[in-house]
């Protein structure tokens, strides 16, 4: 191998059920940021059926050029169509970096690829920048339970590759003028390359909050005490106009859904405004949610690792400040 065969940086632009998702788009964001610090183009690489409306919108968030494989065989994800027809355009066209987002789709495929070809993937990276000396990428994740960043160099191999969680990086502003090239690509797929069958799409039954959608959140932590007192974070977040949120402690004494756990092992949110209820900010809680935009603490302790990223420190019992601020939100919508 070569690596100066290789050339330009390349997303994975994840869809399910023809809608492109959000990561696909934040990474376009973070690919052109590496893309121009290298003078290479960024291409989004989409795989599905009636791809046309999707691949403007590739086109209008950053990406220079879109690879399209439009086959009725890549309509739903599948790990053998998916990942071959992939392999097939990287051993073409060689790639030095890949991007692709930490879904359940992108942890499958992600890992299939980088050892079909005998490459290196670095996963649920918080940094990604290229060093200024080798030009190699620097893919920056936590380490030994997140008491230190690592930062991972895959010099011998080729393409680089990276998988992010969503939130982590933000996607750039739309511009339906931007100019793009958009390539049809043809493939050599066939029915029996792909092993398992899509029968049916089950979505889960409860409704899901997707609190890295929102723009105030009120997250409690272990300092709440119980169920019954979460209940007060749901009324402070619906005067707000917000969602409820909450630490792996909340998570795992069963006072709210794993689904919105915020962190290193949960989910990563910048949200407008983080309201963190008796959290105290242990650095793999911070790692999902230091990057919102205004950060308010309630906590009982001065010094919790909590007021170090906070904006606004709020020094009391959430038993008394939330049910204080619910009244005075009331006294000022009336
Ligand atoms: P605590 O650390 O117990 O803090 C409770 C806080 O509440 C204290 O600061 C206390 O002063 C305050 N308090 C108590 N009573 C009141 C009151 N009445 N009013 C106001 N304040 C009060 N954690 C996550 O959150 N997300 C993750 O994704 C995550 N991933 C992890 C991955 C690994 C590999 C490991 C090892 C740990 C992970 N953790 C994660 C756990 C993390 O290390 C902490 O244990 C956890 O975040 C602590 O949650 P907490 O802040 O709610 O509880």
């Amino acid at each position: 191998m070569n690596k100066a065969d290789y050339r330009g940086v390349w997303v994975f632009a994840e869809q399910r059920e023809g809608k492109i998702q959000k990561v696909a788009l934040e990474l376009l964001g973070k690919g052109r940021n590496i893309a121009d610090k290298l003078g290479v183009k960024l291409t989004a690489v989409l795989l599905g059926d009636n791809t046309d409306a999707m691949a403007k919108e590739l086109a209008s968030h950053g990406a220079d050029k879109v690879l399209v494989a439009e086959n009725a065989l890549l309509k739903d994800y599948t790990t053998d169509g998916y990942t071959k027809v992939i392999c097939d355009l990287i051993n073409e066209r060689k790639p030095e970096i890949l991007f692709i987002g930490a879904s359940y789709i992108g942890r499958d495929l992600g890992p299939r690829i980088a050892a079909r070809l005998a490459t290196g993937l670095t996963a649920d990276c918080t940094a990604l920048d290229i060093d200024e000396e080798t030009k190699d990428l620097l893919m920056t994740r936590p380490a030994f339970g997140g008491n230190l960043m690592a930062t991972i160099v895959c010099g011998d191999h080729r393409p680089q590759m990276a998988t992010v969680r969503p939130g982590v990086f933000e996607r750039l502003e739309k511009d339906e003028n931007a100019k793009c090239e958009i390539e049809k690509v043809s493939m050599n797929l066939k029915d029996s390359d792909i092993r398992t069958k899509v029968q049916e799409i089950v979505k889960l039954a409860k409704e899901t909050v997707d609190i890295g959608e929102a723009q105030i959140l009120v997250a409690g932590g272990r300092g709440v005490g119980n169920a019954e007192n979460f209940k007060q974070l749901k009324d402070l977040a619906e005067a707000f106009g917000g969602e409820v949120a909450g630490s792996r402690a909340a998570v795992e004494a069963g006072w709210i859904d794993k689904d919105v756990q915020v962190g290193q092992t949960g989910k990563t949110v910048r949200p407008k405004v983080y309201i963190a209820c008796g959290i105290s900010g242990a650095i793999q809680h911070l790692a999902g949610m230091q990057d919102s935009d205004y950060i308010v603490a309630i906590n009982k302790d001065a010094d919790a690792a909590i007021m170090k990223v906070a904006d606004l420190g709020i020094v009391g019992d959430l038993n008394k400040v939330i049910p204080e601020m619910i009244s005075q939100l009331k006294a000022v919508a009336k």
